[in-house]
């Protein structure tokens, strides 16, 4: 039990650089985010506890930032378990309140929830500036926690210093986002294509679907295919979906785009099946935009495709991002549970840039999780990034989600993301996006193993 902790103020300036750490992060004075609510679940459910709570300390104050079943949301910093935390520097734990009679109890807290037990990690930023802590409580006593116990409680702070990590890089983008989309509309060259253009694009037949594999990093094995549109512009060539998919969404046109596009994977799906019916387990992942998702009976149209196709619904994957559920909120739980019971395999595409990750994965019955691009390139970088792509890891283990690496273009990458337990990956290491006829061609290979695909055989030059 450590029950006997001297309490000594933190010197100013360390206090000085741990609140502007804290204030980087901006999460102090923003409503309550229900991610925190989904990792406070996790933890009282995993300990059994009666109760979890997270909190953020600034000089004076302790900021509640999940719901704990009281209207407070911000609580003296005095007599805090945050105060005990930061004095401590590293976790308390407190097996019963009732045999300490310190006057640095943390009455206040302990009180409200008439709690006897508690067990509480520091939530640190990277440079291990404490900036809050996670709490777990009981109303009896418990006999303290076991050593594997205490790591599972600061592994899951940890999940909650990533998460901020994750936050702030979103807030960074989203200002850049901003900035270069003020300055594309100052320039009306970036107006192309036109309605017109996409329009006569669709009349034309112009769309086609290019396929990239998704392999298994155990084995090099394809077990599924990503479906990327590009449009051949008899003038300009193959043009890229990041050209004309936000002027298609703009000008109403994803719609037929968007149907299209599901018509032609699943009839290409048929045709693989058709000519080798091993070919009946490999599944093909279609992207849907966010109008595609907000439509009525969208489960109800991908029924009568997978029946008049004749395909299995095993064989199907829809991929949407967080942003295009952020419009559809209301209708998500719906939409993606008709999917769902269809057996279709739900994908939430590029996770982590979206606006409350931890959320949405709790809430809605995501299969599959595939980590963007820009942590997995940023792998090189140093331990933040890296200590991103492992919690996300983590995290869909805890969930129990398949996870599929997006964008991995070095041996490296490769590397970690495997010692790590990342079943799946995707990039240009191992295939780029190709027309149909070469991926039959690659399905025709003795169990369906891409021919150069890296054996690893030297230790990861990065830590795992
Ligand atoms: P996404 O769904 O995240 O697709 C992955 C993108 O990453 C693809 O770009 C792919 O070519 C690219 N990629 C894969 N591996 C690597 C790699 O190792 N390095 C690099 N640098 N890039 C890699 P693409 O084909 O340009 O598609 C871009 C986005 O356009 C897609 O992102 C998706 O959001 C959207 N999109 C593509 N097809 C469709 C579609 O049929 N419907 C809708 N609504 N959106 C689509
Ligand atoms: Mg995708
Ligand atoms: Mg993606």
């Amino acid at each position: 039990m450590q029950q006997e902790m001297a309490i000594h103020q933190a010197g100013s300036s360390s206090e000085s650089s741990r609140l502007a750490a804290l204030a980087s992060y901006k999460i102090l004075d923003t409503p309550p985010e229900p991610g925190y609510d989904a990792i406070t679940r996790l933890a009282a459910e995993y300990f059994r506890a009666d109760s979890a709570g997270l909190a953020f300390g600034d000089e004076s104050r302790v900021w509640i930032k999940s719901a704990w079943g009281k209207h407070a949301r911000e609580i003296p910093r005095q007599n805090s378990i945050f105060n005990l935390v930061l004095a401590r520097n590293g976790p308390v734990v407190v097996a019963d309140m009732a045999g300490w009679n310190s006057p640095e109890r943390p009455i206040f807290m302990l009180h409200l929830l008439n709690a006897a037990f508690f067990a509480s990690a520091p939530v640190r930023s990277p440079d291990g500036k404490i900036l809050g802590v996670l709490t777990i409580f009981s109303r009896a006593p418990r006999p303290g926690l076991s050593a594997h116990e205490l790591r599972t409680l600061e592994n899951l702070a940890q999940i909650v210093a990533n998460h901020l990590e994750l936050r702030k890089l979103r807030l960074v983008s989203s200002q850049r986002t901003k900035m270069r989309r003020a300055e594309a509309a100052l320039d009306t060259s970036k107006a192309w294509p036109r309605r017109a253009d996409l329009r006569r694009a669709l009349d034309r037949r112009e769309f086609v679907l290019h396929y990239q594999p998704e392999v298994d990093l155990a084995t090099g094995r394809i077990v599924g295919v990503e479906a990327l549109i590009r449009w051949m512009d008899p003038e300009r060539g193959l043009v890229s979906p990041m050209e004309f998919i936000p002027q298609a969404e703009k000008y109403g046109l994803i719609l037929p785009i968007g149907d299209w596009g599901l018509v032609e994977a699943c009839s290409q799906i048929r045709e693989w099946n058709c000519s080798d019916p091993l070919n009946g387990t490999l599944r093909v992942l279609v992207n849907l935009s966010a109008r595609q998702f907000a439509r009525t009976g969208l489960a109800d149209h991908v029924e009568s495709l997978l029946i008049q196709f004749g395909i299995s619904s095993r064989q199907l994957g829809l991929e949407m991002t967080e942003s295009s559920l952020i419009p559809n909120i209301h209708t998500a739980v719906d939409v993606l549970g008709g999917l769902h019971n269809l057996g279709v395999v739900l994908l939430m595409d590029d996770f982590g840039t979206g606006y409350s990750s931890l959320n949405y994965l709790h809430t809605f019955p995501f299969d599959v999780l595939k980590i963007d691009r820009s942590f997995v390139s940023r792998i090189h970088e140093g331990e933040q990034p890296r200590q991103i792509v492992r919690t996300i890891i983590e995290l869909a283990r805890v969930l129990g989600m398949d996870v599929v690496a997006e964008g991995i273009e070095t041996y490296d990458q490769f590397l970690f993301l495997r010692k790590l337990g990342c079943r799946y990956g995707q990039g240009f290491l191992f295939a780029r996006p190709m027309p149909a006829s070469e991926i039959t061609n690659l399905l025709r290979l003795p169990g369906r193993i891409l021919p150069d695909f890296p054996e690893p055989c030297e230790p990861a030059l990065l830590p795992a």
